[in-house]
Order: C-alpha cells, then structure tokens, then sequence
C-alpha cells in the first residue's frame, strides 16, 4: 500500500502525519507554531520530514510524496508561500517547495489551506462525487474553496476563491485585507466578536443589563464563543449581532452561488462547532434570496471529516495531483 506525508499548517499549530489514500491517518504529530521568524518554520518543516520519512522507512511504507497546506497565498506551480496571514508571523516570500526539495527525493505540493480542505471534502467527505463544490471556513477569517468541474479553482497563479473578501456593503466597515465590508468582517469569529463589541459600546446603561454592561468595561474578553452563550441564555442583543453573521453569510453565499453555479456548499471552522441550527438557519436565509433556478437545487451541508480535515486534504495532494503535475 502507498502512503502520504501530509503537513498542515495554521496559525496556532502545525499537524504532521501519514496517511494512505483512503484518508486513514496512520500517524500523527501536532506542533506549536513558532511564533518569531519563517526561518524557524521552515527548520520544523524540515525535522518534520526527517523523522516521518524515517518512521515511514521502518515501518515499511512507501511513501508517493508530501503534501502541504498552509494559510496564505500560494503560488502552487511554484510551490510558493507569496503573502502571508496576520495568524503567521513572517510566512510570506517562502520559495519553499525549493527548500524542502534540497533535504527529499519526494515530490512536493503545496497548497492553501481551504483549498485543500476543499479537496480533502471532495475527495473523501461531504462532497464526494459532487464536481462543483463550495468550501467556507468559518474561524478567525473566512477562507474559500472552489471546486469546479472537478477541478479546483486557483486563477491565474493560485490566489483565486478568497471568497471572504466578496463584499456585502461597499460602505462596510475596514477589512484586514485593504478593502470594505467584506463578508469576513462580518461572519467570522473575529467579525461576530468585532459587532458585539460595537453593540456593547451603545449599549445604554438604564437596559440595565448586568452582563452587557461588564463587558462594556471590558471588550477585550468578547469573543464570538461568548456571545453564541449569551445568544442561547436568550440575550437579544447578542442574538441581533449572530442574525446579522448569519444574514452577512447568506448574502455573499449567494453571490458564490451566482458566480459558480454550485450543487453543494461545505460550511466548516471554529464557528460551525455551533452545529446544525447554524447552518440550518443560512440554508433558510439563502433560500430566500437570488436568482431561483441557480439558488433552489444547491444543497448547504456541514463538514464531515472533522478536525483533521485540513491535515487529511494536504496528505491528499500527491494522489490528486501526481499524474497532472508530471511527477516521476
Ligand atoms: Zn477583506
């Protein structure tokens, strides 16, 4: 049996493991991403490789090749990191499938995060057999994927499907990334926290509520976690901030809708562990908007692999890729 050596990178944690085509992860270590320098990355990167490569080789399995994702814009041909996040200090301008090469024999792929979470859904989730597929994730950001005609959607040089930064209001507020009212500043985590924090700041003393007014004291401990508590302890004003995410998400999910023309959107991140009502609650609001034919047939489900999706759908790479790509 072939096995891959999959590498998944986020802002907090790296996740390395090896796993076989059916996406049973055999193996598997998590890291703490190092916070000072890309040069630190790169030398975990490298041990990484070391030490699984030679587990591999004990064990006797035959690895096909490494996969990598990581936050970022990433050029794949190249196999390179070209601007960073804000969750990863220093990670841009990283010729790093150069790098990497220089220590392997193996063939490298290196892809964006939500790419590949969008392949690993597509290959062996949710969104299995589906050929034009959406993927949002949902967490500190919003990140995209695109799948169309079974194939996923980079552009020119792998940037395409930031689909968090559609915008929903031209006169919205700043986004991280230089541009106004996108869908991010809105439907992440950091979004839902961010209009709590604005709520709370109007919030007017004589409401008397004890809660609101704390926090209007200290904005810096709202986090989206609370105010989904406050929302089912039956706060209103916690409740208006989740419907406007909600109604955020759905406004933009439909402007994917009318650009791709999907038959699935994959809805996943650190906001989805709200579960179902979540997500049932942007299936009905979708639903009410857009163009009929294009909105009516697409389906809006929830991930299915769970939390070592990301890990799963970077290992995935050399076997979706391999024949493509020209590997030897
Ligand atoms: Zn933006």
């Amino acid at each position: 049996m072939e096995y891959s050596l999959g590498i998944d990178i986020g802002g907090t944690k790296i996740a390395a493991g090896i796993m076989n085509r059916e996406g049973s992860v055999l193996i598997k270590k998590t890291f703490s991403t190092p916070k000072d320098k890309k040069d630190a990355i790169v030398q975990l990167l490298e041990n990484i490789i070391f030490s699984l490569s030679e587990t591999a080789k004990m064990e006797g399995k035959k690895l096909v090749g490494i996969g990598i994702g990581t936050a970022g814009q990433i050029d794949f041909e190249k196999g390179k990191v070209l601007s960073g996040t804000a969750n990863i200090k220093d990670w841009n301008d990283v010729p790093l499938r150069d790098i990497l090469s220089k220590k392997t024999d193996l063939p490298i792929f290196i892809e964006n995060d939500v790419n590949v979470l969008a392949l690993a859904e597509q290959q062996l989730g949710v969104g299995r057999n589906v050929e034009n597929l959406i993927c949002l994730a949902l967490g500190t950001g919003v990140g995209g994927g695109v799948i169309t005609g079974g194939h996923l959607l980079r552009g020119a040089w792998g940037g395409g499907a930031e689909l968090g930064h559609i915008t929903v209001d031209m006169n919205g507020p700043l986004c991280n990334c230089g541009f106004q009212g996108c869908v991010e500043t809105y439907s992440s985590g950091t979004g839902i926290a961010r209009m709590m924090r604005e709520e709370i700041k109007s919030y007017p003393e004589s409401e008397g509520n004890s809660e609101l007014l704390y926090y209007q004291k200290h904005p810096e401990e709202v986090t989206s976690r609370l105010v989904f508590e406050l929302m089912s302890a039956g706060n209103v004003v916690a409740e208006k901030v989740v419907n406007t995410a909600i109604n955020a998400l759905s406004f933009a999910i439909v402007s994917m809708i009318h650009t791709f023309n999907p038959s699935l959107i994959i809805l996943g991140g650190g906001v989805l562990h709200e579960g179902e009502w979540f997500i049932q609650k942007v299936r009905k609001r979708v639903g009410e908007l857009g163009i009929r034919s294009l909105v009516d047939p697409v389906e809006i489900k929830g991930t299915q692999l769970g939390n070592d999706a990301g890990l799963i759908g970077a290992a995935i790479q050399p076997w979706v890729y391999g024949v493509d790509v020209g590997v030897k």
